[in-house]
């Protein structure tokens, strides 16, 4: 098969792929349990059905402007006063198939052969592979201190003459901290005076948790919109658990987000009609899905918590948002594809290795799920792991032995 070079480089979503290895498991009669997710799971906020099903049911669905309906961006505009404080125009905003659409129109927007993005590690699986795919070269950033926060020099240090942009996703996928306000107002002004983007991925600033507030990059920045190469990406998908709708959008210059609506119209024409009219419908709708969902995963975020610390040879980094944990699972295995397959194969938890997000030794676990899902998912890591835990471990009805150490 002659398949492009480009293609060659470009690796499948492993958390999509995870997805699919747990259903068919489910599938097969499995006790699987998955710490691997990336979504939450409650519904879709009623007022979101309400809207799409009303659209659906006058059967008149037909192609919107490729950046969204006015109806959307409308909403957006009100989103970004409201949680943003910036009052913005329809110029400003486009809509995308989800977060990561805006994601790729906008590194095909301003990226040309060669040039660099950074982005801390660990990082969201898919920046490498989207820079890739809009033909630039990633730069991952590790702080050095060997925490998930990087410094503000450690990302100057590594902008150069090709260094286009930066991207930065607080709270973080997939170690759940939140950048400190000082490092983003850092961020903001460096790229100002180095006249990088900012690609702000806020796909997680709504859920944050122990009181905090989201922080605001716009707080920091002294230019006008127009002016200015920052751009904030959102989208329904994680505040609203409306990951299948596929809405996201980005808020920019009128030079980028034009581009950017320009390019997405020879890709997909805009995002699908029913899904707009859902986002309308979260939006503009009752808002208290989030506060519910929010304070569900604070306290998933506990529960996983308390079970981790007393996990003994686990270095633990607390998630300040998001519904990701990032344990360092190096003292019992260093290869974090190994590890992630043999806790699959033995006691059927699914977790993400660390080294897809940018860090060996690692393990991804998502507090997405139902609190008796993380007690026992790590219930059963620990049997797997920990040599001072009993040797046999029921999985529904079968009995396990430990038999490999
Ligand atoms: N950014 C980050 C950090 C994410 O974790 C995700 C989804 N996992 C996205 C963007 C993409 O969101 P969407 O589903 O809206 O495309």
């Amino acid at each position: 098969m002659s398949l492009s070079q480009l293609a060659r480089t470009i690796h499948e979503s492993v958390t999509l792929k995870l997805n699919q290895t747990a259903a068919l498991l489910r599938e097969k009669g499995e006790p699987v349990i998955h710490l691997g997710g990336g979504e939450p799971k409650s519904k879709t906020p009623l007022d979101a059905i309400v809207s799409c099903t009303s659209v659906l049911n006058s059967g008149d669905i037909k192609y919107t402007p490729p950046d969204g309906i006015p109806a959307l961006k409308k909403a957006i505009i009100r989103y970004t006063e409201e949680h943003y404080g910036r009052a913005v125009r329809p110029e400003n905003v486009v809509a995308s198939c989800g977060a990561k659409q805006a994601i790729m129109a906008a590194l095909i927007a301003i990226l040309d052969p060669k040039d660099e993005v950074i982005f801390p590690a660990p990082y969201w699986v898919s920046y490498p592979e989207m820079v890739k795919l809009a033909g630039g070269v990633p730069v991952a950033v590790k702080p050095e201190d060997g925490t998930f926060y990087p410094t503000a020099r450690e990302i100057a240090d590594c902008i150069g003459s090709y260094t286009k942009a930066v991207i930065l996703n607080s709270p973080n996928n997939p170690s759940g901290v939140m950048y400190s306000r000082d490092f983003i107002a850092e961020m903001v002004d460096l790229c100002a005076k180095k006249s990088i983007y900012l690609l702000m991925d806020d796909t997680y600033n709504r859920l944050v948790f122990d009181g905090k507030s989201p922080i605001n990059c716009y707080d920091f920045s002294k230019e006008d919109l127009e002016g200015s190469k920052l751009l904030v990406v959102n989208c329904v998908s994680k505040m609203y658990a409306m990951t299948g709708f596929r809405i996201g959008w980005a808020v920019g210059s009128r030079d980028l987000i034009g581009t950017m609506a320009t390019i997405q119209s020879q890709q997909t024409s805009g995002p699908a009609t029913p899904s707009q009219w859902a986002a309308v419908g979260a939006l503009n709708g009752v808002q208290n899905s989030i506060e519910a969902l929010r304070m569900t995963l604070e306290n998933n975020r506990n529960i996983l918590l308390d079970h981790l610390l007393a996990f003994p040879g686990i270095r633990v980094t607390k998630p300040e948002g998001a519904f990701y944990c990032f344990p360092d699972f190096s003292n019992y295995e260093k290869n974090s594809q190994k590890l992630s397959e043999f806790l699959l194969n033995k006691v059927r938890v699914v977790t993400v290795p660390g080294k897809e997000f940018g860090m060996e030794g690692h393990l991804r676990i998502s507090f997405c799920g139902a609190a008796k899902e993380i007690t026992e998912g790590i219930e059963r890591i620990r049997w797997a792991l920990d040599p001072t835990s009993p040797n046999e471990l029921y999985l529904g009805d079968r009995r396990l032995v430990r038999d490999w150490m």
